[in-house]
């Protein structure tokens, strides 16, 4: 029960409303320890509930109105993505609906002046992106000498995406007594050294994603030669009918010319990357989610932060630099129990990869020749190398977007007890 994590029957009363029943593990973990004043280094990653461990006792802490400060910002929660400052700031408006509480989002790619606007009425809490926060702090426009607690959500990211010069900026602007909590999907050692320059005393906080990947979502690896990809991507379209599906694309500019490419051929699709502005990355996503598109074309760090409830295919257009974003991009196929399909085209470059994927994932890979044959190459490297990996779950670090319900089946589950690593087999 929410209630006997401490937070008041203000706060809880509402959770239900919203399909909360009961807290996950990082919430009975957090939220206590949240209440009682101390700062937080935990590890937790998207769909684990983190967002309500570190935003309900946020909220709770600004019920405790101090009149001088009422609606001065007390809470600064900052995100490395503009989608995933508008998820926050949802979540957190959500939570604090039966309150008095304020909560204002701060990102770049729209004009100032609404902003602006929302800071001067005055506001609780803010979720902002480092980069728009330090705009408004230059023109003065927002004041943070009232901030008492801290939130760095998904710290890792936020370092990758070279975010830690600006983060200085901010935190350097934000009172020393304050309570800080960190929140990562793997602590690295550059989010450790970020979290003992940031906090003090910071109390751990560890929560292992039920799997990596749900189980059940099949892995197909398609080979082909880079410069037939595109046929290849329709190819897989038309044998899954209308599926919505989410394709991933490393670049901005790849991720234009497949859309280019797709509207070409007759399929609804939308883009979706860094260089849209926001008006145009929102109405993307709205579409897709209404139905609108059938496609939406994505890069990684665009599609990071959307909240996407299930979708039955994901493509792999190019596959990720790195084995672990496979699994981010996965995880919004064969969520909550659905069947889920992920699709790979991959070239002979991509061999290597392939055995990262391959260690990662706990299904095999099933790889499928195209119609003519092409990519022949590939198989040969790959099924040389794709090799029994370890135990994802015992990966630590290992980041995973789990499944809804994960923390509803517990670490004991017969899923666990499955993971032996089965090796890529071929067709
Ligand atoms: P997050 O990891 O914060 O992105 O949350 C993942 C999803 O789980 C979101 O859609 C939340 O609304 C939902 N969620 C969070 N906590 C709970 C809970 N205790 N019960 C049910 N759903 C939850």
């Amino acid at each position: 029960m929410f209630s006997e994590l401490g937070l008041s029957s203000t706060v809880a009363a509402r959770l239900p409303r919203l399909g909360y029943q009961t807290p996950t593990p990082i919430q009975t973990q957090a939220i206590p320890l949240v209440l009682s004043g101390g700062d937080v280094l935990a590890r937790a990653q998207t769909g684990t509930g983190k967002t309500a461990a570190f935003g309900l006792p946020m909220i709770e802490r600004m019920l405790v109105q101090n009149a001088a400060a009422r609606h001065t910002p007390r809470g600064l929660i900052l995100v490395p993505t503009r989608e995933l400052a508008a998820q926050v700031h949802a979540a957190l408006t959500a939570y604090a609906a039966s309150t008095r509480v304020r909560v204002t989002a701060i990102f770049g790619g729209v004009g100032m002046g609404g902003q602006v606007e929302a800071l001067r009425r005055g506001t609780d809490i803010i979720v902002a992106t480092p980069g728009r926060l330090i705009d408004h702090m230059a023109r003065r426009t927002v004041d943070l000498a009232k901030v008492e607690v801290l939130t760095l959500d998904e710290a890792d990211r936020m370092l990758d995406m070279g975010f830690l010069p600006a983060l200085r900026r901010v935190l350097a602007a934000l009172p020393r007594n304050r309570q800080t909590l960190l929140f990562s999907a793997t602590l690295s050692d550059e989010v450790i050294s970020l979290s003992a320059a940031f906090t003090r005393n910071p109390t751990r906080v560890d929560v292992e994603a039920a799997q990596v990947v749900a189980a059940t979502v099949t892995h197909q690896v398609h080979r082909v030669a880079a410069d037939r990809k595109r046929e290849a991507l329709a190819r897989i379209l038309t044998q899954h009918g209308e599926s919505q599906t989410l394709v991933f694309c490393r670049t901005k500019r790849g991720a234009n010319r497949v859309g280019e490419d797709l509207a070409d051929r007759g399929v609804r699709t939308g883009v979706i990357h860094g260089n849209k502005s926001q008006n145009a990355r929102s109405r993307a996503l709205d579409d897709f989610k209404a139905g609108r598109v059938r496609v939406l074309v994505a890069t990684d760090i665009a599609a990071r932060g959307i909240d996407i409830v299930q979708l039955p295919l994901v493509v792999n257009f190019d596959l990720p630099l790195v084995a672990e974003d496979y699994v981010h991009r996965v995880g919004r196929t064969g969520r909550a129990g659905h069947p889920g399909r992920a699709v790979s085209l991959a070239s002979a470059a991509d061999a290597e990869l392939l055995r990262g994927i391959g260690k990662l994932v706990k299904s095999p890979l099933e790889f499928v020749t195209a119609p003519d044959g092409e990519g022949s190459e590939v198989r040969a490297v790959t099924e040389a190398r794709v090799t029994p990996g370890p135990n994802p779950a015992g990966r630590r670090g290992a980041p995973g977007r789990g499944r809804r319900d994960d923390w509803k089946r517990g670490p004991h589950t017969a899923d666990r007890h499955r993971q032996r690593q089965a090796p890529a087999r071929a067709r």
